[in-house]
């Protein structure tokens, strides 16, 4: 199975958050995504394929000109205006009017304007970083339209958190939308037609940012299994009231076991299986491990597997498995395997 990956993720590297009111070590580090290529090395079945470059046209298709342009300037405006070198943390947060007209023109109002929380932090390579993230989800969906049946991004810094014209949540560009609307685009004239994507999200946090983003697009489902934001990051989106004919949420309560979570897996396959979505986008999160400090779901590794098998028996579309969260380090790799290893067995 092709697994597309960019060596440039190694430059966003952000020191520090501020999250739970403290200052801690950045929790969506580097090492997350080395941990898990070096785990898929040892296995002969993954096809290790460096990310390819492709115009931005595709990312203006799922993000704002504005906000764009803004990850491309904004640590150099940053600096240029003596503000703090190691890399841009909002201070102060646009709500309500405050987004009905553009942005100031001092960074900390762009700031407080284009990101929505402070666990999420632009340095100076970002925006190079994350141009490549979005790369290697292109990349993977290139692979399906010619035809893969499976392939795995692993894209970092992740994407599902990063809405139409906002950063939050350790995101930046949104991959799965991104990758969503290149597969519909470029799928067309071989479906002679009308191409239908499903995107599920198994992140533990709600993908309020994909969820942003799909009401903007057509013939694109996003199906979202996620901890009640009553309880969990982002606290604002993922309930079921918000569902649409475009998105549907599934709000777990904390502390969630491997049985329970299936029963909403399988409804959510079904949900995506009723929409008739010709190709499918999982955004991947391993943070619903019981033993994730950022998640409060309890399962297993073992369910990941049991979760893949069942997706692959259920839906025999082309997929592509965009990487999102995960942050326990000791765990990571070996329950992204977990989930992987099915469709190696399946796909070769
Ligand atoms: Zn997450």
């Amino acid at each position: 199975m092709i697994v597309t990956y960019s060596p440039h993720h190694i430059l966003h590297n952000p020191p520090k958050e501020f999250i739970s009111n403290h200052v801690v070590a950045y929790g969506e580090s580097p090492e997350r995504a080395e941990l898990i290529f070096e785990a898929l090395m040892d296995i002969p079945h993954a096809a290790l394929t460096r990310a390819e470059q492709f115009g931005m046209g595709h990312f203006y298709k799922v993000h704002a000109a504005a906000y764009l342009e803004y990850l491309q300037t904004a640590y150099a405006e940053w600096i240029a205006a003596g503000l703090w070198p190691e890399g841009i943390m909002p201070e102060f947060f646009a709500l309500g009017k405050m987004r009905d007209h553009p942005p100031s023109r001092s960074p900390e109002g762009k700031a407080g304007f284009y990101m929505t929380d402070s666990c999420t932090m632009i340095v100076k390579g970002t925006w190079e970083a994350v141009r490549f993230s979005g790369f290697t989800a292109l990349t993977g969906a290139k692979y399906l339209l010619l035809g893969e049946s499976c392939v795995f991004s692993l894209c970092r810094p992740p994407g599902h958190h990063a809405g139409f014209d906002y950063a939050g949540g350790y995101c930046f560009v949104n991959n799965a939308s991104l990758a969503a609307k290149f597969l519909q685009d470029q799928g067309v004239l071989e479906a002679k037609g009308r191409v239908k994507v499903g995107i599920l999200d198994i992140d533990f946090h709600h993908g309020n940012g994909t969820q942003d983003i799909v009401q903007r697009l057509e013939n694109i489902l996003l199906v979202s299994i996620h901890g009640d934001p009553d309880y969990a990051y982002p606290y604002l989106t993922g309930f079921e009231s918000e569902n649409t004919l475009k998105n549907i949420n599934f709000p777990l309560p904390p502390g969630i076991s491997d049985d329970e979570y299936f029963l909403a897996f399988r409804d959510a396959i079904s949900r995506l299986k009723q929409f008739g979505a010709q190709y499918l986008v999982v955004s991947l999160g391993v943070d619903t491990f019981e033993k994730e400090e950022l998640g409060n779901f309890r399962l297993s590794s073992e369910i990941y597997t049991d979760l893949a098998e069942y997706l692959i028996s259920e839906m025999d579309i082309p997929k592509l498995i965009v990487m999102e969260g995960g942050y326990n380090t000791a765990f990571l790799a070996r329950n992204v395997v977990s989930f992987l290893m099915p469709f190696m067995n399946k796909y070769g």
